[in-house]
């Protein structure tokens, strides 16, 4: 079953977003679990969360991937700022067992200067603090493109979060501007890719993913997402994407360059390359 969907604006609610993933023939979708360049939160509205949880269920909806804001960097190097983001992603945590069952993505961070090391000890404290044993949410590590100090933009340093965490169910997100950015050459060899993350994180950790073109070439640590078969990646990537037997059940998140016709064309598009 394909998964495909894009991120959707959440300021007018979640049955509102659900809705309208509907109307584009999305059957997931991601939103940001507060302003994506701020730190504010939307007032919880229970009524709205049941009514979106009925929904989904009602029309056969994937898992949901929802999106930490871009500025939460746990490894921040001034302390009261660690802090606060690491309460940021706690209350994020908190607010998303109102939908159950979904999963919470994030990016992990930028050491900025602090080393690598410093960097995964800091953003694991702050997910070890933040995730209780019993929400109902699954937190996933975006892999990243390794652009200035990002953590993450290797499998390896994914996995030292993981085991600096030491939980079951911290899984993985692939961006797939973001790993081809990286040095992951999903064009030439997607199943060396895959059997790279297999080795150092474990398929199992893979629990959605990001689909966008690359505005650069392999390997340059740029992270700039372009539309479908319009950047470096091409549409034969994508095709191979979502018929790969270990990648066709999984969200499909699209973060390209589109309004929501524009969003609309690229679902349909996926769903036609479907073998079925
Ligand atoms: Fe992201
Ligand atoms: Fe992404
Ligand atoms: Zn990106």
């Amino acid at each position: 079953m394909l998964y495909a969907g894009c991120h959707l604006s959440a300021t007018k609610g979640n049955a509102a977003m659900v809705k309208t993933a509907m109307s584009i023939d999305a059957n997931t979708f991601a939103f940001f679990t507060r302003n994506p360049r701020g730190s504010s939160a939307k007032k919880e509205d229970p009524a709205d969360c049941a009514k979106a949880v009925a929904m989904l269920k009602e029309h056969n909806f994937g898992t949901l991937v929802a999106h930490g804001a871009y500025t939460m960097n746990l490894c921040t190097a001034d302390p009261e700022a660690r802090a606060f983001t690491a309460d940021v992603l706690a209350d994020d945590l908190r607010r998303m067992a109102a939908l159950p069952g979904n999963f919470y993505n994030f990016h992990p961070g930028s050491h900025v200067g602090q080393g690598v090391e410093a960097g995964v000890g800091y953003i694991a404290a702050a997910l070890k603090k933040a995730m209780e044993p019993n929400y109902p949410v699954t937190v996933l590590l975006e892999a990243m493109a390794g652009k200035g100090s990002e953590v993450g933009g290797k499998f390896e340093e994914l996995k030292m979060i993981i085991d600096a965490v030491g939980r079951d169910d911290l899984g993985v997100c692939i961006d797939t501007c973001h790993i081809y950015d990286g040095g992951y050459d999903i064009v030439n060899d997607l199943d060396g890719v895959l059997a790279e993350f297999d080795r150092v994180v474990g398929l199992h950790r893979l629990k959605a993913l990001h689909l966008n073109d690359s505005k650069n070439p392999f390997a340059s640590h740029k992270d700039r997402h372009e539309c479908l078969g319009q950047g470096s990646l091409g549409l034969e990537t994508f095709r191979r994407i979502v018929n790969h037997p270990l990648l066709r059940n999984k969200p499909m998140i699209l973060e390209t360059p589109n309004e929501l016709p524009g969003y609309a064309a690229e679902i349909a598009l996926l769903r036609s390359m479907e073998v079925r």
